[in-house]
């Protein structure tokens, strides 16, 4: 659309946008042969159990190694893998790497943890979400609660899917299903418990917001004693202070994840936490804070 300047005339070409929508079609053109090309990878961000410190499972998060850009951020690739229907590909190469790395690990006589990965509306709208985990869990000989599928609440709850159907099917593999960026979308905890949620990851917007306002405080408690009530699992993210967790622990929550335990780290680093899973004292942070 044109755009009205202040001299009355209009613009038709705007420098800025145009230079958006470029860099967006050409990001667009080489994830196209990015697949092939090998340039994804898996980086794996642990979680933490807040009551004893030990590493209790890694998120996959994609890495997108561009030739000439460097490393892509997955805000500004997985929206472009939706729009153009990449994402179900990708998909299935995030389902099939995790696993394999865990066999990998496995095999190196680690003792693995159940890794999540993410999953975007698209995938399960065009199925085979299931039918590619089941197959990769078995092909590796790993049980279902190895694998926890995470998905946020506009995903949930999007349009002409069948996400219920699927969640279902998953929930009967074993696999553990988690609300992402919990608190950002319209969901109320009781359409998330009649979906049979395990795991409520609340979005880290509410936990910065945990040691700066009384309000942002009550809100998060208001969070956990109803997920609770609900029988949900509560792990916070984005936890970067050793305020923040030492309210997190004051307030029950079950898990934290955050750059004060590890940022997402490359699989050889990650395999490496597996040998010494006691990823920090948790009194000893909380100590510090007292002081
Ligand atoms: P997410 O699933 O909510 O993942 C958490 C994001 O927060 C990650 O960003 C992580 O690096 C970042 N993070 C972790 N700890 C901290 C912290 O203490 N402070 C701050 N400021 N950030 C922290 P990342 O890796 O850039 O991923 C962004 C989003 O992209 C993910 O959000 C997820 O929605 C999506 N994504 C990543 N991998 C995949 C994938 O394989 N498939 C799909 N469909 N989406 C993915
Ligand atoms: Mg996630
Ligand atoms: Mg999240
Ligand atoms: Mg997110």
């Amino acid at each position: 659309a044109a755009k009205r300047e202040h001299g009355g005339r209009y613009r038709f070409f705007d420098p800025e946008l145009y230079i958006a929508a470029t860099a967006r079609a050409q990001l667009r053109h080489s994830l196209q042969g990015a697949l092939a090309a090998r340039q994804f990878e898996l980086y794996y961000q642990p979680r933490v159990d807040l009551a004893t410190g030990r590493l209790c499972s890694m998120e996959a998060l994609l890495r997108w190694r561009h030739p000439e850009l460097g490393m892509v951020p997955p805000a500004k690739f997985i929206p472009i893998a939706e729009e153009s229907g990449l994402i179900c590909a990708i998909g299935q190469f995030v389902i099939e790497e995790a696993c394999q790395q865990m066999a990998l690990w496995r095999a190196a006589g680690l003792a693995v943890v159940p890794v999540s990965i993410n999953v975007s509306a698209h995938q399960f709208g065009h199925g085979g979400v299931h039918a590619h985990l089941a197959m990769h869990l078995a092909r590796h000989h790993l049980a279902g609660a190895m694998l926890e599928v995470e998905i946020t609440e506009s995903a949930m709850f999007a349009e002409g899917v069948d996400v219920h159907g699927e969640l279902a099917a998953l929930r009967e593999l074993g696999v553990r299903l988690h609300v992402d960026d919990f608190g950002t979308g319209y969901s109320s905890l009781a359409q998330l418990q009649r979906l049979n949620m395990d795991v409520l990851k609340i979005d880290r917007a509410f936990t910065s917001e945990l040691t700066v306002s009384p309000e942002g405080r009550v809100l998060f408690q208001a969070i956990v004693s109803m997920a609770k009530a609900l029988n949900m699992k509560i792990v916070a993210e984005g936890v970067e202070t050793a305020g923040q967790l030492a309210a997190l622990i004051a307030l029950g929550c079950d898990e934290g994840q955050g750059y004060l335990f590890a940022a997402p780290l490359p699989a050889r680093q990650a395999g490496g936490l597996l040998s010494r899973p006691q990823l920090m004292s948790v009194l000893e942070a909380v100590g510090e804070v007292a002081l």
